[in-house]
C-alpha cells in the first residue's frame, strides 16, 4: 500500500541551504537550511499516534502499521520525495540575543499537502545537524512524551498549536542530567513526529537581522507571506501594505494564542522568540506546565525559577516583547516603521479583547462591565490567596444555585482545608455578589451556563498526570498515556469514567519534579 503523501518541499526549492549534509556543528551563513539526515536508530518502535492527526494526514490504520512509515518516523529510511533538513534560526533567549540557533535536534522531513492544506512533518530527536550546537541531537522518552501529549491535548482545547503524529522509542539510550545538579544518567531515547502549516520562527527573520543578510531577509519574509499567508497575497498588492497586514496578522495570530493559553491555565515556561511561531502556534513543549491552583507567579521552569521572566500571569507582556524583537529584525523591511507599530498596537488590542471575550465566557457573565471586572478582579484574588485549583473552580461555578449559592460548591477546588475554613466568609460575599448579577431568566442563565461549560475545559494535562504516565511508559506500561490520549480527546465533556483525572494535584507532587519543576534538560 502507498502512502497518501506527494512532497512538494517548498521550503528547500525555493529558498538557499548548505547541501553538503556535514552534521558538524557550526555556523551556516547565508543559507536558511542544511541538509541533515536522520541517524539511524537501533530499535524502533511506535509506542503512540494520533488518531486525528493522522485522519487529517489521510492516514488510515493500515498504513500506520506500513513497516516503511515506522522506518521514516523513526529516522531510519527516507520515504520518496522526503528531504531532510535542520532550518536555521537565532533567538532572543531569557532576554539575551544568543546568536545563532536553528533546529539543533529537529529533522524536517518535507512538506505535504492533503486536501488543500499544507503540512510539514518534521522529527524531534533524530540525530544531530549543523546546529546542534556540539550536543547529541536526541531527545529522552519523559520530553517526548510530554510534547506528543499536551500539543495534541491544545489541540482538542481550541489552542493553536503546533500537532503530534507519532511517538516512536528509539531503542537508544541517552545522557541527560535532568536536575542539572551533576547526576546525569542513561534514560531511553524518543522521537516525536511534529506537523505544522510552518514551523518558521520569530528566530529565523532575527538571524538574517543581526548578521546583515538583507536580500534573504527580504526572501525570507515573501516566503513566508506566499507559503503560510496565501490570503495575503491575494488581498493586497504587492509591496507594503502586504509586509504590514501580514506583522499585523502575525502580531493578532499571536495575542490569540496567548489568550487561549492564559483561559485554559497553560503555561509555556520558555518564552524565547526561537519558540515563538510565525503562525501563532504553541511551539516547543519543554518544561510547560499547567496551572494547578491560580498563582499568576508560577512557573515550572527549574531553570527560571529565580526571575520568573515567564511566569504565567507575565506571558501577555513577554510576547508583546517578543513580537517587538521580531519588529526590530524587520525595520530594513519596512519603509514605514508606523507599520511595525501599528501592529503591536494591535497585539494589545486584540489581546485585551480576546482576554475579555474569554472572561465573560469563563464566569457567565453577560458582558464585562465595571461590576463584573471588579467581581473577576476580587475572584483571583481570593483564589491566590486561598489556594484554589483555577480548572476545578471555573467547572464549579457553572454547578452554583443562584438561588441559594454555597460556599461548598466550590470546596472540591480548595486544596486546604483551613484556607477553606479561613475564606469561607470572604466567599460568601463574592458568590452572592456574583449570583446578583446572573439573569433572572432561566433559559439566559442556561446559556450562558453552556458557554462557560465550553470556555471551562474539565481535564487538562495536569503534570503530575503526565509524569504518571512517564514512570509507567518507562516501566513499559503504556495503559496511562492511551489513557490521557483518549480523555482530552473531549476537554469539555464529562467523561463518566475519568474523574480521577479530573481531580486536583495530589499533595505528593506539589514539589516533585516532573509534577511542579522541570528544567529544560530534555
Ligand atoms: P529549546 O530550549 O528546547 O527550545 O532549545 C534551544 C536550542 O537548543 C534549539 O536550537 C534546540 O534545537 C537546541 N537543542 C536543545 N536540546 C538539544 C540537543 N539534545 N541536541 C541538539 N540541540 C539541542
Ligand atoms: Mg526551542
Amino acid at each position: 500500500m502507498s502512502l497518501p503523501w506527494t512532497f512538494d518541499n517548498r521550503y528547500v526549492q525555493a529558498l538557499p541551504g548548505d547541501r553538503s549534509a556535514d552534521l558538524r556543528s557550526r555556523q551556516t551563513p547565508e543559507v536558511l537550511w542544511s541538509l541533515a539526515p536522520p541517524t539511524p536508530v537501533s530499535g524502533p518502535r511506535l509506542l503512540a499516534w494520533s488518531e486525528a492527526m493522522a485522519r487529517t494526514l489521510g492516514l488510515s490504520p493500515e498504513a500506520l502499521s506500513q513497516p516503511a512509515l515506522l522506518q521514516a518516523l523513526s529516522g531510519n529510511e527516507l520515504l520518496p520525495g522526503m528531504i531532510p533538513y535542520a532550518m536555521r534560526y537565532g533567538g532572543h533567549q531569557f532576554g539575551n540575543w544568543a546568536g545563532q540557533l536553528g533546529d539543533g535536534r529537529v529533522i524536517n522531513l518535507g512538506e505535504v499537502s492533503v486536501q488543500g492544506q499544507r503540512w510539514e512533518l518534521q522529527l524531534k530527536g533524530a540525530g544531530p545537524t549543523a546546529y546542534s550546537r556540539g550536543a547529541d541531537g536526541r531527545a529522552v522518552l519523559r520530553s517526548s512524551l510530554r510534547e506528543f501529549l499536551c500539543a495534541e491535548a491544545m489541540f482538542h482545547l481550541g489552542v493553536p498549536t503546533t500537532r503530534s503524529l507519532s511517538l516512536v522509542a528509539t531503542g537508544d539510550e541517552v545522557l541527560r542530567d535532568m536536575l542539572y545538579d551533576g547526576n546525569p544518567a542513561y534514560e531511553p531515547g524518543a522521537i516525536v513526529c511534529r506537523v505544522a502549516p510552518s514551523f518558521i520562527r520569530f528566530g529565523h527573520f532575527e538571524i538574517l537581522a543581526a548578521r546583515g543578510e538583507a536580500t534573504l531577509l527580504e526572501q525570507l519574509i515573501d516566503f513566508c507571506i506566499a507559503r503560510d499567508y496565501p490570503e495575503l497575497v491575494e488581498a493586497f498588492p504587492e509591496g507594503e501594505d502586504r509586509r504590514a497586514a501580514w506583522f499585523k496578522t502575525i502580531c493578532e495570530r499571536t495575542a490569540i494564542m496567548v489568550a487561549h493559553w492564559m483561559r485554559v491555565g497553560f503555561v509555556h515556561g520558555v518564552m524565547n522568540t526561537d519558540n515563538m511561531s510565525i503562525l501563532g502556534l504553541t511551539l516547543d513543549y519543554g518544561p510547560y506546565g499547567w496551572i494547578d491552583n491560580f498563582d499568576p507567579r508560577w512557573t515550572p521552569n527549574t531553570t527560571d525559577r529565580a526571575q520568573r521572566r515567564y511566569r504565567f500571569g507575565r506571558q501577555p507582556e513577554i510576547a508583546y516583547w517578543n513580537l517587538g524583537c521580531l519588529a526590530t529584525a524587520l525595520e530594513s523591511c519596512f519603509s514605514d516603521r508606523e507599520a511595525l507599530k501599528a501592529g503591536l498596537s494591535h497585539y494589545a488590542a486584540v489581546f485585551a479583547e480576546t482576554q475579555q471575550a474569554f472572561t465573560v465566557a469563563k464566569f457567565g457573565f453577560a458582558a464585562l462591565d465595571a461590576c463584573e471586572a471588579e467581581l473577576m478582579e476580587r475572584a483571583y484574588r481570593l483564589m491566590s490567596q486561598a489556594e484554589v485549583d483555577m480548572t476545578l473552580f471555573f467547572r464549579a461555578l457553572a454547578d452554583l444555585d443562584p438561588q441559594q449559592p454555597e460556599v461548598a460548591t466550590l470546596r472540591p477546588a480548595f486544596y486546604s482545608e483551613s484556607e477553606y475554613a479561613q475564606h469561607h466568609g470572604a466567599w460568601l460575599r463574592w458568590l452572592n455578589d456574583y449570583v446578583a448579577q446572573l439573569p433572572q431568566d432561566p433559559a439566559a442563565l442556561a446559556q450562558l451556563r453552556t458557554r462557560m461549560q465550553a470556555h471551562n475545559p474539565i481535564y487538562v494535562l495536569r503534570n503530575y498526570l503526565a509524569q504518571e504516565a512517564i514512570e509507567a511508559a518507562e516501566a513499559g506500561d503504556f495503559s496511562k498515556l492511551q489513557r490521557l490520549q483518549r480523555v482530552l480527546q473531549q476537554p469539555y465533556t464529562v467523561q463518566p469514567d475519568a474523574a480521577d483525572l479530573a481531580a486536583k494535584r495530589p499533595d505528593w507532587a506539589r514539589q516533585k519534579p516532573g509534577c511542579s519543576m522541570l528544567s529544560c534538560s530534555s
